[in-house]
């Protein structure tokens, strides 16, 4: 099976690199990115073919996408406040990335589709938990541009027949996530600062919740979707119904790293959502054999990794 993954030099596109190439039924594995966010290092001792470019290049997704039998499309200019910054490269990488994706893929003959989406979506809808039948109230350009594209995923089921999977991925933490650039996300951010000795910076006053999510249960999710062709064009999120405030994941982090890290306030950040977590019912009903990894030990094993860069 020859398998795309767009963003595959980036955080979580890395990490699944490395497990399709662990499945004895992948027998290629294609990397398209543009190093925007991701690093050509994170791609180092694994088998890939290489497509570097950007997913708005139709010409270069047409090699890429050719006799594929799946796209695991990951490309984005992630982070809420980058959009509120640069809404435009936001859309263009997010939403139009994403349609010309799709279209590469149908005049590729209709290779099978799961794309990542986000939680922000659900936006200043405050009810929880999250169920993916509510109504989207995106509060930011990222957020808008991940609806756009799970809704052109769902677009290219309904008029052309493709098999697609929107994932709405809620946030993801673990090996190979940066922490060394201003949209850093949250763990990272706090493991680089604690190792460091620095305080954590925590915006607002901490009890914001969050859904987090092991990277090495994320990519067990995209690889089994990618190896059993899981299509639902309706979306489907990627979580498991946890709900963790910013002060826990400190007090956490503190049991991690064997003394509790010292913490400041900073403003709350525009666009960013108050609490969010997942109902996992359909996640759980499609995939049935995924056991997360609980909060606890990702930590450690990110700890751990942050430990030995
Ligand atoms: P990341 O920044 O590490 O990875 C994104 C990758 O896409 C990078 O390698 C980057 O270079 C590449 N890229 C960006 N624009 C591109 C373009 N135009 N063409 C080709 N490649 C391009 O981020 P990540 O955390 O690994 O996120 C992966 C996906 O998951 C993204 O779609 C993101 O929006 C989504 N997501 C992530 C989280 C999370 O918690 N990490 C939460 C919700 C959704």
């Amino acid at each position: 099976m020859r398998v795309v993954v767009t963003g595959g030099a980036g955080f979580i596109g890395a990490n699944l690199v490395a497990e399709l190439l662990a499945r004895r039924q992948v027998t290629e594995v294609r990397v398209v990115d543009d190093f925007s966010t991701g690093h050509k290092s994170n791609l180092a001792g694994l088998a890939v073919t290489l497509y570097e470019g950007s997913v708005l290049d139709p010409e270069l997704l047409d090699e890429a996408f050719a006799g594929a039998d799946a796209v695991v499309h990951l490309a984005a200019l992630p982070s809420v406040p980058r959009s509120v910054a640069d809404p435009l490269a936001s859309h263009h990488a997010n939403a139009t990335g994403t349609l010309q994706v799709l279209e590469a893929a149908r005049r590729a003959g209709g290779p099978y589709v799961v794309a990542a989406s986000s939680s922000s979506v659900y936006g200043a809808n405050r009810e929880l938990p999250k169920r993916e039948t509510m109504r989207p109230a995106p509060m930011s350009p990222y957020a808008v541009g991940k609806l756009a594209a799970e809704s052109y995923l769902a677009a290219h089921h309904h008029c052309y027949g493709l098999d697609v999977l929107p994932l709405r991925f809620f946030n993801v933490f673990g090996p190979l996530q940066s922490a060394d650039h201003a949209y850093a996300a949250v763990v990272p951010a706090f493991l680089d600062a604690a190792l460091a000795g620095r305080p954590l910076t925590v915006h607002g006053d901490g009890r914001q919740s969050r859904d987090f999510t092991y990277v090495g249960t994320v990519t067990e999710v995209l690889a089994e979707a990618v190896l059993r062709r899981v299509a639902h064009p309706d979306p489907v999120n990627l979580a498991f119904g946890t709900r963790t405030t910013l002060l826990e994941l400190v007090a956490q982090l503190g049991t991690v790293l064997g003394q509790p890290p010292a913490v400041v306030h900073a403003a709350p950040r525009p666009g960013d959502v108050r609490d969010s977590q997942a109902d996992g019912t359909r996640l759980r009903a499609l995939f049935p054999g995924v056991v997360p990894v609980p909060l606890a030990e990702g930590l450690a094993r990110t700890a751990a990794w942050f430990r030995g860069r």
